[in-house]
């Protein structure tokens, strides 16, 4: 019987697991430094947690949840996003009394698309959010965190901040108006998929990739006309902070985000290395969504990042090899073996052996993989309770007992 993996998933090993450790490592790293402490939340959450929030029109809520009747009959989704889990922990932990409250995490999340290149149904995400603050900074600094962590993880891939601003809430829904209108007075010049959306989720057409759609996306009511002065100077504040601390930034006025619960900025972090799924980041601010998950009115911001989108990106690692290996001569032998093992591995050495009674065979594998000493354990050994450790860069050999080894070691 031979099981395949299930479409859109896939294992992570060798190099993959390399790169993923790296890149959680550095997360780790870079949430120390701004202050964000880790939240871990289950794998599964009650349906009702991403219905509304998300929105009932929204691709993922549409299409994408793997969303199951538990025995009982309790509707459960496994989560496909990182914000609303957050909320809701933050929310039933009580973690929302000193505020700022800041948090990350990293996690599977599941969404049924069509997988391709960069796009699975099981994928990883980074997750950012800080919750309680209206401040400009938090926004700035947000992004900041995101922008210094790519460098360090794809230092020499290009990419892109995309960044636009959607206004406050209210705006928001009177623009969504704006655009139905306009879309059903030009039907005739937008794609089948756009036009089943005209009147549920408008503002999905705006990022439409369908050519067919982009002439009239272009002559589109705007929502930065509907924007109030005010939070278009902050926009224009938080743009000139970033480009001040060397962000590359491109205004994008049609990036709208395809979740409901976005308000003024939303933002991307881009590449054009990576084919069409081309986001490593995603995120924005979110006001009122914590009150809409039964907490105070408190306001927040936050991204999330793909952690395959940025592995697709990312350098190979080479292996910390193992730094000594042993060549045990006769079978006999591995119990006065096994003492010099267990002593160099309580001591943080990494200590190989590749199961083969022979000299030969340890030497070359020792060579073949770089390895740099060996500790040959035969008769002599045995009887007067030492061993043989040879320094595979001179070819130097001594005797040596677990008292003085860590001396030659270094
Ligand atoms: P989103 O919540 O859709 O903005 O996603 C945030 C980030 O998660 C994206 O920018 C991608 O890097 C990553 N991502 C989203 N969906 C997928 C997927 N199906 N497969 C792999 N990565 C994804």
């Amino acid at each position: 019987m031979k099981i395949n993996p299930v479409r859109g998933t896939h294992d992570l090993f060798g190099d993959e697991i390399n790169k993923f450790n790296k890149v959680v490592a550095e997360v780790k790293n870079i949430s120390q430094q701004f202050g964000f402490n880790e939240l871990i939340t289950p794998i599964f959450e009650s349906s009702e947690l991403f219905k509304k929030p998300l929105g009932e029109q929204s691709d993922v809520v549409l299409k994408e949840m793997y969303t199951f009747n538990d025995r009982n009959e309790d509707e459960i989704t496994l989560r496909p996003e990182y914000t609303t889990p957050m909320i809701r922990a933050a929310i039933s932990n009580g973690l929302l009394n000193n505020l700022p409250a800041k948090f990350f995490g990293t996690g599977q999340m599941f969404r049924r698309e069509r997988p391709q290149k960069g796009r699975y149904r099981q994928f990883n995400q980074i997750n950012f959010e800080n919750f309680g603050s209206d401040d400009l900074f938090a926004d700035i600094e947000i992004i900041c965190l995101a922008n210094t962590l790519l460098k360090k993880l794809i230092p020499n891939s290009k990419f892109t901040l995309h960044i636009n601003t959607l206004g406050a809430r209210e705006n928001l829904s009177d623009y969504k108006k704006i655009l139905s209108k306009f879309f059903n007075n030009n039907q005739k010049f937008l794609s089948k998929d756009s036009l089943d959306k005209i009147n549920t989720n408008p503002l999905r057409i705006l990022d439409s990739k369908n050519p067919e759609d982009s002439v009239l996306i272009k002559k589109s009511p705007k929502l930065i006309d509907l924007t109030s002065k005010t939070d278009l100077n902050n926009y224009e504040e938080i743009k000139k902070s970033l480009t001040g601390l060397g962000i590359n930034i491109f205004e994008d006025p049609n990036l709208v985000r395809g979740l409901d619960y976005y308000c003024h900025t939303v933002f991307e972090f881009k590449s054009n290395e990576l084919g069409s799924q081309d986001t490593l980041i995603g995120g924005g601010r979110y006001n009122g969504l914590i009150q809409t998950l039964g907490g105070k009115n408190l306001p927040g911001v936050g991204w999330a990042g793909g952690i395959e989108r940025i592995m697709l990106l990312m350098k190979s690692i080479p292996k910390k090899q193992e730094n000594i290996h042993l060549a045990i001569l006769d079978p006999t032998f591995k119990l006065h073996a096994i003492k010099i093992y267990d002593f160099l591995i309580k001591n943080n050495f990494s200590v190989y052996w590749n199961y083969k009674y022979n000299l030969k065979k340890s030497l070359s594998f020792a060579n073949e993989k770089r390895i740099n000493y060996l500790i040959i354990v035969g008769e002599n050994e045995k009887a007067n309770n030492n061993f043989s450790l040879k320094n595979l860069s001179n070819g130097k050999q001594v005797i040596v007992n677990i008292d003085n080894i860590l001396d030659y070691l270094k």
